[in-house]
């Protein structure tokens, strides 16, 4: 049997190669680029107006002359004027170029404008400027041929912003991982079922899906008998078409946990099988060409640890993304576990004055997943310890946004 950290490291090694493909821009929120975004032009590509108000010439005003003649209006999206006379001014509006000639924006809320003689003129009635004030100056945010987006970055709605910006209407990111799903167990029964008194609806696969649709990830999903032969047939199509395989159920010591023996006969190399943890002991990890199977346990909690510990961190590796630096929360009391293994203890996570405190909140075992509607995460809490102390600071694997 391996440590936790053992496992987490062999896992992230045994990477498999994902196609990079062109996705239309406005789509690829949640995908990982794969190519650098270059600025085509400056940020902003010209002197920009940041306000509602007039342009001028700041030296008049410095000089001492405080009432413009309003010369024109010059509204965003049009070509910039030039001023015609030094001592007058433009109307100008956010967004617009900044007029030849003029070098400093004072907003609406600062003049008071008057008609005479057919004419318009604005007095500014604000006490103090500055020179350039105002104006956003071309190349102040970026300059031409700056690279603005890495590859490799996840991208969000800030990249999607900057990549459109710059005329990118499709971008180059990771193919996401073909993911399929296979719970196995003759006591489960589908959703629209009603289960005999022996027997419970399958819910991991709906668990493993939401969560990878959470990461824009759509998996499919199978459920198979405790039956040696129908797993290896079923099994042996669907290593066919997917990148990543996760099982779920039939992989510890029982008389009907087939998945280590139907990956053996399908000639699926092992890579390792157990992990000294609890929840989760059983995790079955294998390997062969370009794909990977996660033969995770059954019970619902150590499905959920499987997924979250081992499963995601892979899929940002495969993705292409640099892993995110872990997460730590605070104890908020003391709690025991005596056995030499890793525990994952369910918690409820509290914000106070900016730490994360854990709440444990450990339920009635692996098979108590009604206790994950009240917990957020996981804290990891090391094998060579027996009594956690509140105060002290453990890993935290998330399973909803905190
Ligand atoms: P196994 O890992 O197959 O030995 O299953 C361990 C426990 O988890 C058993 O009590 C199963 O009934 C339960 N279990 C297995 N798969 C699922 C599933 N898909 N949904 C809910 N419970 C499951
Ligand atoms: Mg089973």
């Amino acid at each position: 049997m391996i440590s936790v950290s053992e496992a987490e490291k062999i896992i992230l090694e045994q990477t498999i190669n994902l196609p990079i493909e062109d996705c239309p821009t406005p789509e690829a929120i949640g995908k990982v680029l794969r190519e650098d975004i270059k600025a085509d032009r400056d940020f902003p590509p010209f002197d920009r107006v940041t306000m509602d108000g007039i342009a001028i010439n700041y030296q008049y005003w410095e000089n001492g002359q405080k009432k413009f003649l309003i010369e024109g209006v010059q509204t965003a999206g049009s070509p910039p004027f030039t001023l015609q006379k030094p001592d007058s001014a433009l109307e100008i509006m956010t967004g617009a170029m900044l007029p030849t000639g003029c070098d400093a924006v004072i907003p609406v809320e600062e003049i008071t404008f008057e008609e005479e003689g057919g004419k318009k003129f604005a007095t500014i009635t604000s006490t103090k400027l500055v020179h350039r004030q105002n104006i956003h100056p071309q190349g102040e945010d970026r300059k031409k041929d700056d690279i603005l987006v890495s590859t490799n970055t996840l991208l969000s709605q800030a990249e999607i912003a900057v990549a459109v910006s710059v005329g990118k209407s499709t971008l180059k990111v990771t193919r996401k991982p073909a993911i399929a799903i296979v719970s196995t167990g003759n006591e489960l029964v589908g959703i629209d079922e009603i289960p005999k008194p022996y027997q419970i609806r399958r819910s991991n696969s709906y668990a493993l899906a939401s969560a990878l649709s959470n990461v824009g990830i759509k998996a499919q999903i199978w459920h198979l008998p405790d039956e040696q032969q129908v797993i290896e047939e079923k099994m042996s199509e669907i290593f066919r078409d997917f990148d990543v395989i996760i099982t779920s159920g039939g992989v510890s010591k029982g008389k009907k946990d087939f998945v280590p023996l139907v990956m053996e006969k399908l000639q699926i190399p092992k890579v390792f099988h157990r992990i000294k943890q609890r929840p989760g002991k059983p995790l079955w990890f294998g390997k062969k060409d370009n794909k990977v199977v996660f033969g995770l346990p059954g019970n619902p909690v150590s499905t959920m640890v499987g997924l979250f510990r081992y499963v995601m961190p892979y899929l940002r590796k495969i993705e292409g993304i640099n892993n995110k630096p872990k997460q730590f929360a605070v104890l908020s009391e003391d709690f025991s576990f005596d056995r030499e293994l890793t525990y994952f203890l369910s918690v409820k996570i509290i914000n106070k004055e900016g730490k994360l405190w854990a709440n444990p909140i450990p339920g009635h075992g692996s098979g108590d997943f009604a206790n994950l509607l009240d917990c957020d995460a996981f804290i990891e809490l090391p094998a060579h310890e027996k009594n956690f102390l509140a105060g002290s600071v453990y890993p935290l694997i998330p399973f909803r946004n905190i």
